[in-house]
């Protein structure tokens, strides 16, 4: 068949999909920095901050400002609306509080139709033709702790039938009285699952869940279906190949599925990883793309003529990504040399101003890796492992240690310190473990759980060090980052 005709019966099975351009998202792509929200800069802010964003909307009478409730400690959860069209669209945010993202990109959005220069025809268009509702920060009492559950220990996303927590209740309410055309259920994603069996992080995973074990496709369902499809589509100009599909099994107890059921058409964005993004800025901006551009199409109804089977192409989730892989590295235990592949996870923690976090990193698995990928990922042929040392000849204070040249002791394999006093702290912000303890030891131990400390040498000479799971070039140029532990 000749390219033409390939090109026409293209276009005559996708319809209008094929001649989408998204100009309107490729715009927003471009001029995203003007509606950012610039008080709100990394996943740590809490309620006290939307507090204050949501009162100066109050004053611009734009957006129809209201409290739905309050939270189990306390706090107001808002609902915010705008429009006066026929179609019912509800947003909610962050019902588990470590997962900010997309109550970030509400109040990006929030500036868009605050804003009385830009854009004028198309948000005409949109509040002639939709009513928005907004509810961001459904667990303002997990955010306050940048935890999953609310004050009481609950997933709010497992609460939707039995109501037992003031939040799920709510949320159930606002659903109840609004009846909604469409839904939106924003959260975030482990950042490490990849889109299908690729090397490419799940940036945004989407989902209409289902409404029964079956996974029956009704007409609600149908619709968020095809609207995610376009959704898809668009992204994919943006970050080719890194969008997904969350699990489509069916959980009764969770509110997505339960909207679905009964008769609004829901959809799931799981805001996931992106290289070099760990405050989530860049997937922050994808979720006010995505979601203008789902409300743009929910007004115009132009996603109806999105084929269905765009859906079912787009790749799950797969667990395919670690934080960090070491591969082809040598390493010799009792006389027998083997080559093993490491691949290291951090896990955050939260200092005590639940503001800050440092890193703990774990060696998850050992062998075979050609099937992963790290964010970090670097090839060591040639290489072998070695065991670190704890410099023990004199103790010293960590304001001694931050004038060290590091390069000194990295090069003989010292990365433990033995320190003065002991600290009422866990961690350093330097690439060094700590010990207080004169008696205790920090050795390199390569087996599952571990903590990775090694040194990584070629020809005898020591080339890299690894602290922590942070990879440090010895050389007098380098810039070492990343913190160690103390070891007590
Ligand atoms: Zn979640």
């Amino acid at each position: 068949m000749n390219k033409i005709i390939t090109i026409l019966l293209i276009l005559l099975f996708n319809g209008t999909a094929m001649l989408q351009n998204y100009e309107f998202e490729q715009s927003l792509y471009y001029n995203y920095e003007f509606f950012k929200e610039k008080s709100l800069q990394n996943r740590f802010f809490k309620h006290s901050d939307i507090v204050k964003l949501i009162s100066n909307l109050k004053k611009n009478n734009l957006f129809d400002v209201n409290v739905a409730g309050k939270s189990f400690e306390g706090r107001e959860i808002f609902l915010l609306s705008i429009g006066n069209g026929n179609k019912k669209i509800f947003l909610w945010s962050q019902m588990h509080g470590d997962e900010p993202t997309a109550t970030m990109a509400l109040f990006d959005i929030f500036n868009f139709f605050s804003d009385t220069s830009n854009y004028q025809d198309i948000k005409k268009f949109i509040l002639s033709n939709a009513k928005i509702y907004f509810m961001p920060m459904v667990n303002p009492d997990g955010a306050e702790l940048f935890k999953r559950r609310n004050a009481l220990s609950i997933d709010l996303n497992r609460d939707a039938n039995r109501l037992q927590t003031p939040e799920a209740k709510i949320l159930m309410n606002v659903f109840d009285s609004l009846k909604a055309d469409f839904g939106f259920n924003l959260h975030d994603q482990n950042h490490r699952y990849a889109a299908g069996n690729s090397f490419k992080t799940a940036a945004i995973s989407f989902l209409a869940p289902p409404i029964n074990y079956e996974k029956q496709v009704d007409s609600v369902r149908l619709n968020a279906i095809k609207l995610i499809g376009s959704l898809y589509k668009m992204l994919n100009k943006f970050i080719p190949g890194h969008i997904a599909k969350y699990s489509d099994d069916y959980e009764p107890r969770a509110f997505g599925d339960t909207f679905q059921r009964k008769g609004t058409s829901t959809i799931l964005v799981e805001s996931g990883g992106w290289q070099d993004d760990q405050e989530k800025q860049f997937i922050r901006k994808l979720n006010f793309i995505l979601l203008l551009s789902a409300i743009k199409q929910i007004a115009e109804n132009s996603f109806k003529n999105i084929p269905e089977t765009i859906y079912d192409s787009i790749p799950f989730n797969e667990e395919k990504i670690f934080d960090v892989v070491f591969r082809n590295l040598l390493y010799e235990k009792n006389g027998s040399k083997i080559k093993i592949d490491i691949g290291i996870n951090f896990e955050e923690v939260l200092d005590d101003d639940k503001n800050v976090v440092y890193k703990k990193a774990t060696i998850e698995d050992i062998g075979d890796l050609s099937v992963f990928y790290g964010y970090t990922d670097v090839d060591f042929t040639g290489y072998e492992i070695s065991d670190i040392k704890t410099y023990t000849d004199e103790s010293i204070t960590i304001d001694e240690l931050k004038k060290l040249n590091l390069t000194e002791f990295y090069k003989k394999g010292f990365v433990n310190f033995l320190i003065k006093k002991s600290i009422d702290k866990d961690w350093v912000d330097l690439p060094v473990n700590l010990l207080s303890n004169e008696k205790k030891e920090i050795r390199t131990k390569i087996s599952i759980g571990a903590r990775p400390n090694f040194v990584i040498k070629k020809n005898g000479k020591i080339d890299f060090v690894v602290v922590n799971g942070f990879l440090q070039r010895v050389s007098n140029n380098s810039d070492y980052k990343g913190n160690g532990l103390i070891y007590k």
